[in-house]
């Protein structure tokens, strides 16, 4: 425990009873939870399999459990349990679903189905099906404050809607044995609650539990982690209050004081020393936030030296911002012989990574983009999936009826229309309507749906005796999905979209390969649900640069960021008006330029177009905030702009010949 402060030792030494730890950016929380893990199987010879942790992100948990498993090193690490709060919820539900009334092969449906399933249901009750989006939200967020259809009330008609139809949506899912992403949690919430003997079971299970970035879990996942507590209430939980970040998914930082008024005996820690950024960046950063009212005092001082000033990097447009800031990076990364993986280019939407893809692409430099739009929202592999769901779970409506008419096989709106109300209203799927005797269509398409319901039967028979990659392999073949790639597109996109379906293929087989990596197809299929729910799974090895959202940042750190487009509308983004709303966009500000150990570059454009018209954008008001003796303007300089005093400076020092 040496290289832990003693604040750190503390936390890491408070083994029983609930502990917070409240702390900055970069003070070492994630640290502390990776540390305990090891001190509670190293040093209290705790099963690794009683101790859960908890973090936001896939790669996080990653990275966690393999800092664990290396400082074990001899010591067993089997049946530790890192993942994010889904993952904890599927885990559970793979092993007790069939309580609650689903089968063990149920689907996890992603949000663009539920989001036509709740169109459906809006239109057959004469609902305003023209507001799925807004009630969809509305649905999840009931789901997200841990409420069931029947606790779910709302005073407004869109809320009134919602609930309604949020009761029937449920029951549309069961039909199909299929849960949603919310549902991961939810559903675990009621089988602790419900079922007593499966509640032991998992309390028993899991008697450590640790949870990072608390300050960004919900009320659903709050419920969920004290229904898993029980007795113990071995809880250690971190969080930093200035990092939360998800309000607009019913993330509620104060969770963060529910958790003093549920725990008398809750012991709180709070870490002050910041082990990542230096002096400067730490500095603006802490003024930043201090604009922001608090729930709790913190202070965050460094050792790491003043370190440099924060660059500020006026560009011309977007194109011109996309060109400075990679050849800065490449300037740098030749001068210091440095790696890509040392750069991360964070940005307040996915739109802005556009004109930085190309001009990456162009330069030939290799990177990896979190959090924008997933490979997995790709219609070929959608389609591609549903296929294999529908393997697992032939009563996966959604999956069925992507894959009934993807290629086309000449069955008509109408049939399936029939076909739905007679499953609707006998309250069984699609494809357990369809054998039916009492169903009545012609004979032609009743023919066309028996054929692609028996080749379902016949695949998935398949698939389940046969080696399983290659099994797969040949179906998109079987079902002529080429030919219906060159239907629907030319020859360059139709090869591309292709081999789209090999890389899916070829990362299914690295997945079996990985140690305990999931070997069955439902296996595979309800891992790889998961990945788009904020990221994709990577290889983390490769030196490549890292282009992130600044939500999908969190927790990460880089040498060196490039935050851009630090503009008004971009950042605080247009839609956020309320004080509270611009609060929450300052501390996605704050996050990003904690992510930064070294040095820190902020970029700005001059004009940028936006919906096919120019505009002229005016500096974010947050780098107002950043105190002035911080900041060292560089970059295009228009001589017809009107320029402000301190790029007029940097202008000047640039004359004089002055480097930064
Ligand atoms: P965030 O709020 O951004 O999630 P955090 O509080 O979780 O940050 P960590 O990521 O755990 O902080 O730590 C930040 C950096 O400081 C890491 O590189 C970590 O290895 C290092 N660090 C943490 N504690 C110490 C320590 N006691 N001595 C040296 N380095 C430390
Ligand atoms: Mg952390």
């Amino acid at each position: 425990m040496a290289d832990l402060n003693p604040q750190q030792q503390e936390a890491v030494k408070h083994v029983h009873g609930p502990l917070l730890v409240l702390a900055g950016a970069g003070s070492g929380k994630t640290r502390v939870i990776t540390r305990k893990i090891i001190h509670l199987i190293r040093g209290h010879q705790i099963a690794p399999k009683h101790i859960c942790a908890v973090t936001f992100t896939n790669k996080a948990a990653r990275e966690m459990k393999s800092r664990v498993s290396e400082a074990l090193q001899g010591h067993n690490s089997r049946g530790l349990m890192v993942s994010t709060f889904h993952h904890l919820g599927l885990h559970i539900l793979r092993k007790d679903i069939e309580r609650l009334g689903y089968r063990a092969n149920f689907s996890v449906i992603d949000p663009g189905d539920s989001l036509s399933m709740l169109r459906n249901l809006l239109r057959e009750t004469n609902g305003p099906s023209d507001l799925a989006e807004a009630i969809q939200a509305r649905v999840s967020r009931f789901k997200n404050d841990g409420l069931f259809p029947e606790a779910a009330h709302a005073d407004d008609r869109l809320g009134e809607e919602a609930a309604r139809v949020y009761a029937l949506y449920q029951r549309a899912l069961s039909a199909c044995n299929a849960v949603d992403l919310d549902d991961l949690i939810l559903l675990p919430i009621r089988l602790l609650q419900d079922h007593a003997e499966a509640r032991y079971t998992w309390q028993d299970r899991i008697r450590y539990l640790l949870v990072d970035e608390y300050q960004d879990s919900n009320g659903a996942q709050y419920r969920l982690v004290q229904s898993l507590l029980g007795v113990r209430h071995n809880l250690t939980a971190v969080g930093d209050d200035d990092q939360s970040i998800y309000s607009w998914r019913g993330a509620a930082a104060d969770n963060l004081h529910r958790l003093a008024q549920d725990f008398p005996n809750l012991k709180v820690i709070k870490l002050e020393q910041n082990y990542r950024s230096t002096g400067r960046i730490l500095q603006a950063a802490n003024a930043v936030i201090a604009q922001n009212s608090h729930l709790f005092e913190k202070r965050l001082w460094s050792t790491l030296g003043e370190g440099h000033g924060i660059r500020a990097l006026r560009c011309a447009d977007e194109a011109d911002e996309a060109k400075q800031v990679i050849s800065a990076i490449l300037r740098d990364r030749f001068q210091r012989q440095g790696e890509y993986r040392d750069y991360a280019i964070l940005y307040r939407s996915n739109h802005q990574a556009r004109p930085f893809e190309a001009e990456l692409r162009n330069a030939r430099i290799p990177y990896q983009i979190s959090g924008g739009l997933s490979f997995f929202e790709r219609s070929e592999i959608k389609d591609f999936l549903a296929y294999l769901r529908l393997l697992v779970n032939p009563d996966d409506d959604p999956a069925f009826l992507r894959a009934v008419n993807t290629p086309r096989r000449g069955i008509g709106g109408s049939t399936l229309e029939r076909l739905g109300a007679f499953a609707k209203a006998r309250g069984i799927s699609l494809f357990a309507a369809l054998w039916e005797d009492t169903l009545e269509l012609p004979e032609k398409a009743r023919i066309a749906l028996r054929g692609f319901a028996g080749w379902v039967n016949l695949k998935a028979g398949e698939v389940d005796k046969a080696e399983l990659i290659p099994a797969l392999h040949s179906l998109p073949e079987e079902i002529g999905y080429l030919q219906h790639l060159h239907s629907e597109g030319d020859e360059k996109d139709a090869g591309r979209r292709w081999e789209n379906i090999q890389e899916l293929l070829d990362w299914m087989r690295r997945l079996q390969a990985q140690d305990d990596g999931p070997q069955t197809l439902p296996e595979i299929l309800h891992r790889l649900m998961l990945f788009n729910v904020l990221e994709r799974e990577e290889d983390d090895d490769r030196d490549v640069l890292r282009l992130s959202t600044l939500h999908a940042a969190k927790g990460l750190e880089f040498p060196q960021v490039f935050l851009v487009g630090v503009e008004e509308e971009l950042l605080p983004h247009r839609n956020s008006e309320t004080p509270e709303q611009i609060e929450e966009e300052r501390r996605l500000f704050y996050v990003g330029m904690t992510r930064a150990r070294f040095r820190l570059t902020l970029s700005l454009c001059r004009k940028r177009r936006r919906y096919g018209q120019d505009v002229h954008p005016t500096p974010s008001r947050f780098l107002q905030e950043i105190p002035r003796e911080h900041l060292d303007w560089q970059g295009e300089q228009n001589p017809e702009a009107e320029m402000d005093p301190a790029a007029a400076f940097a202008r000047l020092r640039g004359l004089l010949g002055r480097n930064e």
